[in-house]
């Protein structure tokens, strides 16, 4: 039975080249005088808080792959010291999805792990959270446009905070942005933006609207990524922005095992994995697993990718990653075998499980991380 509607479209995109410049209008209609500017250093290193437009920024810049209970609660620091009244987001996922976890912290006094989404926490997040405007620097996350947040808390455990009231009210999508993102990660957000489309689009969840915005995101995403990836240039850096709003705006099915089995992996911080680069290696791998659980969607996969029969599905993105440069197993990335072993559980526990079209038992993921390894 439902408790909330699965079926909903409201945010405000701005999605054109140049598009960065209506942040000041956006700011205005929403009141908002002192942005707090959640970010990385590698946005700052390149020059590209000026492109906001805005004189003398309060920044939060200590954002890193995989954000952290701990960076959330100094964001939420600087917003309260500097007396902020919103917050402008502006880079890849991490930084999108920690200033999400800054806005809960902001006027909310207990620990985040209160608000995940397995503690039912997000009817725990009450209307005031600041205002979220995200501007994204990369093509792969979708959070701009997502209501859920991943953050690591201090105990080590990557969880999903949800709530719809860290939907940004705003989101910014100017390609431009994107032209200077290296190769290797245009093609791990990338692939990242791709997963997001494939899990929700073979979600099980009902909302015909968002399996047409995955399936076309899908299309798109894998005839651009190659391109974007090795020539960069702006058609096909919109197009992968474009393929990541897709999936973004399909999230609302919920995702599957690709992201459960990754972001427990994504938690182990001091390897500093990459989101994007490890559903990469899991998709193949979950697609063959859910293949005969989902034949209509794997059908209809088949035929917008132009493949002979639903089989060919995995092997493609597996050819896809070895074009785009990306490695193919988890031991690639310096993972071991030990580190693996408590995995299991933990992507059995992720909420994005429960949307798997093939129900999983806690030895499924345990195959799953061996196959990948
Ligand atoms: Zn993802």
């Amino acid at each position: 039975m439902l408790t909330q509607p699965n079926i909903r479209y409201l945010t405000d995109i701005y999605f054109e080249p140049g598009s960065v410049s209506v942040l000041h209008s956006v700011l205005a209609k929403y009141n908002i005088k002192l942005p707090l500017i959640v970010t990385d250093r590698g946005v700052v290193k390149l020059g590209m808080i000026s492109k906001l437009g805005i004189a003398n920024p309060v920044l939060y810049d200590g954002v890193e792959t995989n954000p952290t209970e701990t960076m959330a609660i100094e964001a939420a620091g600087v917003y309260a010291e500097n007396k902020c009244d919103g917050i402008v987001a502006f880079g890849g996922g991490s930084p999108i999805d920690l200033a999400k976890c800054a806005a809960v912290l902001v006027n909310h006094r207990s620990p985040l792990e209160h608000f995940s989404a397995g503690l039912g926490g997000g009817s725990k997040i009450t209307g005031d959270v600041p205002r979220i405007i995200a501007i994204p620097t990369t093509a792969g996350s979708g959070s701009e446009l997502g209501r859920a947040a991943l953050v690591t808390l201090n105990d080590g455990r990557k969880v999903g905070i949800i709530s719809d009231r860290l939907m940004p009210s705003a989101c910014i999508c100017d390609p431009e942005l994107t032209l200077t993102m290296p190769s290797l990660l245009t093609a791990a957000t990338g692939m990242d933006a791709l997963s997001h489309c494939v899990e929700c689009f073979c979600s099980p969840r009902i909302n015909p609207i968002a399996d047409a915005i995955s399936l076309d995101g899908l299309e798109r995403g894998f005839k651009y990524i190659v391109r974007a990836t090795h020539k960069g240039d702006l058609k096909t850096r919109a197009e992968m922005m474009m393929c990541s709003l897709q999936g973004g705006l399909s999230f609302q099915k919920g995702l599957g095992a690709v992201h459960s089995l990754s972001h427990p992996l994504g938690a182990l911080t001091a390897k500093k994995l990459h989101h994007g680069t490890l559903n990469a290696i899991f998709l193949p791998h979950v697609l063959r697993f859910n293949i005969n659980y989902c034949m209509d969607k794997m059908q209809a996969m088949t035929n917008r990718l132009q493949l002979k029969d639903a089989a060919q599905v995995a092997d493609a993105f597996e050819k896809l990653c070895k074009e785009l440069g990306l490695p193919s197993k988890l031991r690639d990335l310096g993972v071991t075998g030990e580190e693996l072993e408590p995995l299991a559980e933990q992507a059995m526990n992720d909420h994005c499980t429960a949307t798997n079209p093939r129900p999983l038992l806690i030895d499924d993921f345990r195959k799953l991380y061996a196959d990948a390894w």
